[in-house]
């Protein structure tokens, strides 16, 4: 269709995951490497279920940055904002799978590439063209990337593009929630949207209770919706005027990478060309339904990308 621009901004890596769990990668009888970055995944998500996307980050000139790049053209994706760093590599992640199920990160950043990005090196025409601009980066502490991820923000939003963030914590990255509030700050509150996990939640409030006063405990006078995802039990949302849960679908989860960013993807999609969605409940309940429904589905293949659905799969889900 004729559907508004996302850009989604962040990093793009490859994350070499063990074929077990319960076992450091070292001690792995072996390993898949994916494609992965959540807002490179987001910019898949939008694509495949039939939106404009694209992705801006910085790749090293090497064989995984290529590879990557080649991804999500293959997928879709524009790729006029994708820079290629001449010196360093590209960014890498090193995965545990505890045997809990929960992922632990290691990370090649000394620095890789996404982390050189500089503010004079963006296609800042692609962002103008932004109607949603998606930022998802792990890395915005760094300099000189921070410095790049501020400016895209404010050209963004200038040009009058709702910005959508999700923090992404992970938390080996972050010593302390006092230390994650304040550097998030200055993008929190800029963001008009904002999606968390139940995790985030936690980990940011410190209070091990999810419940909507420790929720509203992060709210800003200039947000329009905030997002709480659930996992199997759907998500939370919140505006000025309404709160509620969206109840999650059953499904065979097998591995749950991804699904954030599938949900993500589902609801930039719907708002795009609808903004003031957020403004009326009923609708906004319908276009999460359909987001959980992204979500749930990208748990039931393994990996993140090769599980994100098209539209046709996300109807036959909700035809049930
Ligand atoms: P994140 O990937 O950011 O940790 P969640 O795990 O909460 O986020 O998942 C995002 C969304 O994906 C949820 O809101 C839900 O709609 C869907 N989802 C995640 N896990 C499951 C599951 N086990 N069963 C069904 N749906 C799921």
């Amino acid at each position: 269709g004729n559907s508004g621009m996302i850009v989604s901004f962040g990093e793009m890596l490859i994350d070499f995951v063990p074929t077990v769990s319960g076992v450091s990668l070292a001690e792995a009888p072996g390993f898949l490497n994916a494609p992965g970055g959540a807002p490179a995944n987001v910019a898949i998500a939008i694509t495949r279920l039939g939106g404009k996307s694209a992705f801006i980050g910085k790749l090293g000139d090497d064989e995984f940055g290529h590879m990557l790049a080649g991804i999500l053209k293959k997928n879709g994706v524009t790729a006029d904002g994708i820079m290629f760093d001449q010196g360093a590599r590209t960014a890498l992640a090193f995965v545990t799978l505890r045997a809990d199920g929960e992922r632990e990160f290691m990370f090649y950043r000394n620095p890789s590439a996404d982390m050189l990005l500089k503010p004079d090196e963006l296609n800042l025409q692609l962002i103008k063209s932004a109607k949603v601009f998606h930022y998802g980066s792990i890395s915005l502490i760094v300099e000189p990337c921070r410095s790049a991820h501020m400016k895209a923000m404010q050209v963004a939003k200038d040009a009058g593009a709702l910005l959508s963030y999700d923090p992404n914590l992970r938390l080996p990255l972050w010593p302390s929630p006092k230390e994650a509030r304040e550097q998030i700050r200055s993008i929190w509150d800029k963001a008009d949207l904002i999606k968390v996990s139940d995790v985030e939640l936690e980990f940011l409030t410190g209070s091990d209770k999810i419940d909507d006063a420790s929720a509203m405990s992060l709210w800003h006078p200039n947000l329009k919706l905030l997002l709480v995802t659930l996992g199997e039990n759907g998500c939370k949302y919140y505006t000025k005027n309404f709160r509620g849960q969206v109840e999650g679908f059953r499904v065979n989860a097998v591995d749950t990478t991804g699904a954030g960013d599938s949900f993500v993807g589902a609801l930039l999609c719907k708002i795009v060309d609808n903004q003031n969605l957020m403004e009326d409940e009923d609708k906004l309940r319908e276009v999460l339904k359909y987001a959980n429904a992204c979500g749930a589905i990208t748990t039931t293949k393994k990996g993140a990308i090769p599980a994100l659905p098209c539209d046709s799969e996300v109807q036959a889900l909700l035809k049930g």
